[in-house]
């Protein structure tokens, strides 16, 4: 009961009636050119539909020189700070013992607050070590929705991927402020279905992506936390986007309006055994990840396999230089105002798109805009990937480039091998770290603006290439009945 007021209280801040700008805490001092290339394409609607054509309609297989504003996604394509950049310079290249790895351990311990780190050159590849740690063939996976590497891993590893999020995390039109939360019911009934014993971990994602970007509440994952001691399941957090989670709950929770971000980010991980984390999003780098834990022997496991598959535990595939960017990228992320000012950004877009109507998954994410191609397009059936239709009609309207997340991110089922149908039919446009600003954000809500004034001349699109796994990468499709979207 208590939860029902303080979600009502809160709803005036969700929907974010009066929108505030928040400036971000950095000045720019270098920028990269576009090229000509990438100019032609922005001004010339001939040459857009000629690349996707020639990408089959998948804006994975787009070059960056076709693409003009790039928001396929928010992972490596951030800016690095001044800071970040000097510590690139003091990379110590040796291969065993590189100062820069203890100057890493030092900044997870401090920041995130957990005893023992493997770094490794990505987060899938912390997500593949777990899994193979973690899970025995015949075993389930419970997850607040899933993220497609993590998912793949688990599989690969021999479990079934089973999803516990609420059901309003399915649910593109529910405002409910966390829509990361865990169903304690699900995850009660899946132990009562399956056995403590078949369960290796609880696996919870902060600010879930296929959701929308939507956080988890403090509130419910104390409860997690406690339903799954008194289970004996640990609790692994995909703390890839843990930044914008903190702040979320820094806005919407009661109790934490007067925290910092930092120490939200903390309190979070206190109440898990373990993380996997994607450098590549909330640290600021380019490339760079890890797995950390407070369990002994699973970080001695762990950093016996890394060895097999990344490289010596003291850098898991990383250059020295790359781990001190990413140490330094993480004192900054926890920066109050830096948070404040990146989803503040995001939301502005999504801002824009609401007032004129536009059908996006609401509240608006941490670090992207969902369009939702299932009411933007509804006379195109799931089967003919509405999503994917959207995301490449958008791309021949303005050179903007986004990432489909529907049936085709969400693949097939392994046993029966049949399309998995998600309730989710989304259009991700995810606006990479400190590189866009304001004006972008108007020039990309303009050109889906116009789109949507004549979405009912788009058409569908059908597969006729696909991969195995993660099929949404290199897929090709093909329009149905001639032309994409019509001027
Ligand atoms: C990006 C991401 C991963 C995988 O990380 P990579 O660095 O791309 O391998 C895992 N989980 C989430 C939530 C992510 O966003």
């Amino acid at each position: 009961m208590t939860q029902c007021v303080k979600f009502e209280a809160m709803d005036k801040d969700v929907k974010q009636e009066d929108f505030q700008i928040i400036p971000p805490p950095y000045r720019i001092k270098v920028v990269e050119l576009l090229s000509k290339e990438q100019m032609d394409i922005a001004n010339n609607r001939e040459r857009r539909e000629e690349a996707i054509a020639k990408a089959g309609y998948n804006t994975f297989l787009l070059k960056e020189d076709q693409v003009y504003i790039d928001f396929l996604t928010d992972s490596g394509t951030g800016a690095m700070s001044d800071n970040q950049w000097a510590g690139m310079m003091l990379g110590d290249e040796a291969y065993a013992g590189s100062k820069n790895f203890y100057n890493l351990d030092k900044a997870v311990r401090g920041v995130y607050g957990y005893r023992y780190l493997v770094p490794t050159h990505q987060g899938r590849a912390a997500e593949h070590i777990m899994s193979e740690l973690l899970i025995r063939p015949g075993d389930s996976v419970p997850n607040n929705m899933y993220f497609t590497t993590r998912r793949v891993h688990q599989e690969l590893a021999g479990a079934t991927w089973v999803d516990v999020s609420i059901d309003e995390a399915h649910d593109p039109e529910s405002w409910h402020p966390f829509k990361g939360n865990v169903d304690l019911k699900k995850l009660q009934g899946l132990i009562k279905d399956v056995g403590r014993e078949r369960i290796p971990y609880m696996s919870i994602e902060s600010n879930v992506n296929m959701a929308g970007g939507q956080p988890f509440s403090m509130d419910n994952l104390s409860s997690l936390r406690q339903l799954c001691d008194e289970h004996k399941i640990p609790v692994m957090l995909d703390g890839t986007r843990l930044v914008e989670n903190a702040y979320f709950i820094q806005r919407r929770e009661a109790g934490y309006e007067n925290k910092m971000v930092r120490q939200i980010v903390r309190e979070i991980c206190s109440y898990t055994d373990g993380i996997t984390v994607s450098g590549k999003k909330d640290a600021l780098v380019n490339i760079g990840g890890f797995l950390a834990c407070n369990d002994k022997k699973l970080f001695l496991e762990a950093k016996a396999m890394v060895v097999v598959y990344e490289g010596l535990h003291t850098y898991g595939g990383l250059a020295g230089r790359d781990m001190e960017a990413m140490a330094r990228g993480i004192y900054e992320m926890v920066q109050d105002r830096h948070v404040a000012a990146r989803v503040n950004q995001v939301e502005y877009l999504g801002h824009l798109l609401l007032q004129a109507g536009v059908p996006i998954v609401v509240p608006v994410g941490g670090h992207a805009v969902f369009l939702d191609a299932k009411r933007f397009l509804p006379h195109i059936p799931q089967e003919h990937y509405p999503s994917q239709a959207l995301s490449a009609a958008l791309y021949v309207e303005s050179g903007v480039r986004g990432m489909e997340r529907g049936v085709v991110s969400s693949g097939r089922d392994p046993v029966t091998g049949l399309e998995r149908k998600p309730k989710l039919e989304l259009v991700r446009l995810a606006v990479p770290r400190r590189a866009y600003g304001c004006a972008d954000m108007e020039f990309v809500a303009q050109a889906i603006i116009r789109l949507y004034k004549k979405r009912k001349r788009g058409c569908g699109l059908k597969m006729v290439y696909e991969t195995e796994r993660l099929r949404f990468f290199q897929a090709r499709f093909k329009p149905i009945g001639g032309s994409l979207m019509e001027r």
